[in-house]
């Protein structure tokens, strides 16, 4: 469809581009660079895709790898010839095209600017006026050269987009309302949900009763009281999370205070916001009977009797409790989930449901095939809560989307000036944070554009890191003649409901980890949702009304491409720390570990290796000392081991400090844009020596101690103070735990020793020991992958010779992140077992 013209013009473009060359590329017009654009993608992601390296470098695949590989590419669409395809973010990052440089400027500033400013609504103007004024032009084009037909009501609004997604409905998820209080339940929820500066208190409880569990409620409590383990079942939203906990201390199962309801969520974002709507509806403070812990913060005291907490915590509660004695009930939430730790959880909690006769279990699922739970908790009775869900229509695209950010983008604003505003929010799934930020940031960017034409559109971001002051905000409704925008992760899926969902934009990703026990690869990559998953978005757009559901991929891509049901983690997961903790519990005999799915074999063993070499296990797998005091510690067993060891080197204080700041996240720095010079001067200050990574960040913390732990010490150096008072509670947990496991405070850099230190983390990750190539690139030693340094190391100017790095992390290629310099006969002195000297 291209003209001439912009054939030439595209030649040019393509030369410059492969020049690297950007001026004067402004003549070609909007819809031939998009064109372009799409070719291009096209083309890299098929070679990223059946470049097997791509996904495990260096390795050869097994036959069933060859398989998932081959099943991959038909995800991806690469089994057909047409345009039929999915983009891989990760895949497409890799190509260096134009759009990519786009992306990662976007991500970039985010990084860049100190997150409060961000979040003080202070980067409005982030988007350079070179792109505004590009914006600009195009629109002019466009109301020059006229809109394409798109047939629906926002035609006049058509020249305001690229180019616009076209969807076919489909089909209609039918709703599960009861049909007698269809419309009374939806009025008396909408109205609710409309109803402004009413008395809290009072709409609170009334909302309790509109929840579906609330008409059970006595049925419910006569089966927990029956039954020894009780599979509740039910809809997204019908009140399973934030009631039953209340009914049950309502009903006496605390004993006045003297049991605890115990309720486990798989995300920590999860257990914090519904602790606090709880302890909101019982009219408590957070922290006194209604509670949550998660890893490195425990908000919970004497009086808690409702706790919420991560599954991970639950897991970890059993080696101070084995019995759980504390608790009267424990309810496994979210098990549909099937993370890694909710599934050790099944094993343990079955275990002791049986010796405890006093102890109730109740294990909840969103998903309605709960035949697999009740066979494994020998035949439990299954509770069904009927849901209350409206119509769906289901919309997918016509064709495929080469971009889902851009596709979504698109259709979120299509949604918001076609539909008439206040008729219902939009809620849009991606994939993690950075992705939602560079949305968030188009989003604005775009609206600004439009400018007065649209109503007002609130974006309201939902992500594990978000900090907890802005969680809150995703529930508040929208203000009048405005609507609501929520961006979220999986979180929205099933763990968190946000009322007033009209419209669901679903671009069918998730982040999912995966494991390669072969390479020991642990890694987060992108990936199509299952089928179940799909289902439940969907189902999102229901709640208090009918909804629309709107799927960026085909209905071809929907039925013939997706997995029915995504695979439970344990079978994708590195099993280390969980053998460990297994262990510690006395669990000696993993094989017979009662398992809903095992782990591969292959995932087992590598597991006790890895604890082997560590120390944490004897040549008999059994526990040593070494291995006691790591499980003490929830960190990875590599990084508990370089504490441990840091003992021998008499730099406890160092090392836990580093462990500290490891722990807290990745941004420590931040780099404003008009004050780059400084940032980076004030960075390599820390650096002093090319004292490696860890090193660096136990400078910073040290000064910012120093400094009487200053807000303003942190923005003089550029250092994140958020991160900072994070680490700063992670330091303190670190350090009550270093007494618990008798190991005395002492420090080695006081005397000026810092490769004490270094050699203490080494003790712990040894087996990330990489050697320089020839062409600046590293090989890992043991798993003899090509890797680099991550750009934002300190090293990154002059890579050592030997380097020891914390973690890799896949993105246009495999880095290392946070690299120390590596002296080579360090690794023979501290695992003599697994390294050995060449001569
Ligand atoms: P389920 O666990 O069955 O999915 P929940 O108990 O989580 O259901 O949700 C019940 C109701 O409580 C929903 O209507 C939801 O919107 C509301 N809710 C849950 N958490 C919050 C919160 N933090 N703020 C406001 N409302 C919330
Ligand atoms: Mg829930």
């Amino acid at each position: 469809k291209t003209t001439k013209r912009e054939q030439g013009e595209l030649a040019r473009r393509s030369d410059a581009m492969d020049k690297n060359d950007t001026s004067g590329l402004r003549r070609l017009s909007r819809r031939a660079y998009l064109q372009r654009r799409k070719e291009k993608k096209v083309e890299e992601m098929r070679d990223e895709i059946v470049d097997h390296e791509f996904l495990f470098p260096g390795v050869q695949l097994t036959a069933a790898e060859e398989r998932d590989m081959r099943h991959k590419k038909q995800v991806y669409g690469l089994v057909h010839d047409r345009d039929d395809y999915y983009r891989m973010p990760d895949a497409y990052d890799a190509a260096a095209n134009v759009d990519q440089e786009k992306r990662f400027s976007v991500a970039r500033r985010r990084y860049e600017e100190p997150a409060e400013a961000a979040r003080d609504g202070k980067t409005a103007n982030a988007l350079s006026e070179q792109e505004a004024w590009e914006e600009q032009q195009i629109r002019k084009s466009r109301l020059q050269f006229g809109s394409m037909d798109r047939g629906r009501r926002g035609d006049e609004y058509e020249l305001l987009f690229d180019d616009g997604v076209e969807f076919v409905r489909s089909t209609v998820m039918a709703g599960t309302a009861p049909a007698d209080d269809d419309d009374t339940a939806a009025a008396a929820a909408a109205d609710e949900y409309h109803a402004e500066a009413m008395d809290a208190k009072a709409t609170l409880q009334d909302e309790r009763k509109t929840l579906p569990v609330y008409k059970l409620k006595d049925d419910l409590l006569k089966a927990i009281d029956e039954h020894k383990v009780l599979i509740v079942v039910g809809e997204t939203g019908s009140g399973k999370t934030t009631q039953i906990p209340q009914y049950l201390h309502e009903v006496g199962y605390t004993a006045g205070g003297r049991k605890k309801v115990a309720c486990t969520q798989p995300r920590r974002v999860a257990a914090m916001s519904v602790a606090a709507r709880v302890a909101e509806e019982m009219g408590v403070k957070l922290g006194h009977e209604v509670g949550y812990s998660i890893r490195f913060e425990d908000c919970t005291s004497e009086k808690t009797v409702i706790k919420y907490m991560t599954d991970g915590m639950l897991l970890r509660e059993f080696l101070g409790e084995p019995d759980l004695g504390s608790y009267s009930v424990v309810v496994v939430d979210e098990a549909h989930e099937r993370t890694l730790a909710t599934d050790i959880l099944f094993g343990l909690v079955k275990d002791i449901a049986r010796l405890r006769p006093d102890m109730k279990l109740l294990i909840s699922s969103a998903t309605l095939n709960a035949d697999k739970f009740s066979d494994f908790f020998d035949a439990a009775p299954v509770f069904r809560i009927p849901g209350r869900r409206f119509e769906v229509g289901i919309h997918y695209t016509v064709a495929p989307e080469a971009d889902y950010i851009d596709a979504a983008v698109v259709t979120v604003l299509q949604l918001h000036v076609t539909e008439p505003p206040g008729g219902g929010d939009i809620l849009l799934f991606l994939t993690g944070q950075e992705e939602i930020e560079t949305v968030e940031e188009i989003l604005r960017h775009r609206l600004r554009v439009l400018g007065g034409k649209v109503a007002e559109l609130v974006i309201c971001p939902i992500y594990a890191n978000l900090p907890a002051e802005l969680q809150a905000k995703i529930f508040e409704p929208a203000p009048a003649g405005a609507r609501k925008v929520v961006l979220a992760t999986n979180i929205a899926e099933t763990s968190l409901t946000i009322d007033g969902i009209k419209y669901v934009v679903d671009p069918g990703f998730c982040k999912v980890k995966s494991y390669n026990p072969r390479t020991g690869m642990e890694s987060l990559l992108v990936a199509p949702v299952s089928r179940a998953s799909a289902e439940q978005r969907a189902g999102r757009s229901g709640r208090t009304g009918p909804g629309e559901c709107f799927r960026l991929y085909t209905e071809y891509n929907f039925v013939s491409d997706l997995d029915d049901d995504a695979v439970p983690e344990i079978q994708r997961s590195n099993l280390a720390s969980v053998v460990l903790a297994l262990k510690a519990l006395g669990i000696n005999d993993l094989v017979g570990f009662d398992f809903m799915d095992p782990p591969p074999a292959e995932s087992l063993l590598r597991a006790l290796e890895e604890l082997f070499a560590l120390g944490a296990l004897n040549s008999r797998g059994e526990l040593t000392k070494t291995g006691r005091r790591m499980a003490e510690f929830p960190l990875d067993p590599m990084l508990s081991k370089a504490i441990v060891a840091s003992e021998r080197y008499g730099c406890s204080e160092e090392v836990i400090t580093i462990a500290a700041m490891l722990s807290a996240g990745n941004a420590v720095f931040y780099r404003p844009r008009d004050k780059r010079v400084h940032a980076d001067a004030a960075r390599r200050a820390f650096h002093a020596g090319n004292a490696g990574d860890h090193v660096a960040l136990l400078n910073v913390y040290n000064a910012w101690a120093e400094s009487g732990y200053s807000p303003q010490w942190c923005r003089e150096s550029f250092v994140q103070h958020r991160t900072m008072r994070r680490a700063r509670d992670v330091r303190d947990q670190l350090g009550a735990l270093l007494e618990r496991v008798e190991i005395a405070p002492c420090s080695s850099a006081g005397g000026g020793d810092l490769d004490a230190v270094r050699k203490a983390v080494t003790a712990g990750y040894f087996r990330h020991a990489a050697r320089l190539q020839r062409d600046g690139s590293y090989r890992a030693v043991k798993s003899r992958q090509t890797v680099f340094v991550h750009p934002s190391s300190g090293v990154a100017q002059a890579p050592p010779r030997w380097a020891l790095y914390h973690e890799l992390v896949l993105t246009t290629k495999e880095y290392m992140r946070q690299v120390t310099e590596l002296k080579p006969e360090w690794l023979v002195e501290i695992a003599p077992h697994y390294y050995e000297r060449k001569d």
